[in-house]
């Protein structure tokens, strides 16, 4: 007999995409990944510069890397509709700063996914790029910006804290494994985390 509170099996809840105005239209399970094809839910289909109604032009795709289940990848595929103003012709696509900060090829989702996997489960940003299926730089990079936007966002966090380093060393040199530590240096203790 079907327990009452489960809900019907749904991809987009489950990849936790609803949090980031997308949803799943699409699958595809490769050996190595899997990638879900998404649109934003959004419409935003109003002109920023003058208020008009935008026209649906044609579409964008943009690939984030998103939270990996197991030690898979999983990517995304969001299409993005663009849209040209029927009154200024101003063209833009629609907003998707709720399921990644601008230019970042990684979900909102992957980058926090990532911060505690490297502070708190002490992962390298090595083990972390290849989970994300992306470039060692790519996942330092967000990551850092992250660490970044939670200090910026939430100052009280490091309340008399005087030092912060982020830093990414090596600890054992001969494999060339990299460790991130973001610290307060002043108590060796981790003062930033998801
Ligand atoms: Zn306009």
């Amino acid at each position: 007999m079907v327990d009452a509170t489960f809900a019907a099996p749904d991809l987009t809840t489950f990849a936790r995409l609803d949090e980031l105005g997308l949803v799943v239209v699409g699958q595809r399970l490769e050996p190595d990944r899997a990638v879900l094809a998404c649109r934003v839910v959004e419409p935003d289909g109003w002109c920023r510069r003058c208020g008009c109604e935008g026209v649906p032009r044609d579409t964008v795709v943009r690939r984030l890397a998103h939270v990996p289940l197991g030690w898979r990848p999983t990517v995304l595929l969001v299409t993005v509709r663009r849209y040209r103003c029927a009154g200024c012709a101003h063209v833009w696509r629609q907003d998707t700063t709720r399921a990644a900060e601008p230019r970042s090829k990684l979900s909102r989702r992957a980058v926090r996914w990532a911060l505690e996997a490297l502070v708190l489960q002490h992962l390298t940003v090595a083990r972390v790029a290849e989970a994300l299926a992306v470039s060692w730089n790519t996942a330092n990079a967000a990551v850092l910006a992250e660490v970044r936007r939670v200090l910026v966002d939430d100052p009280t966090r490091l309340a008399g804290v005087r030092v912060v380093g982020v830093d990414a060393h090596a600890v054992r040199h001969e494999a060339l494994l990299f460790r991130m530590e973001v610290r307060d240096l002043h108590r060796f203790a981790v003062a930033a985390a998801g």
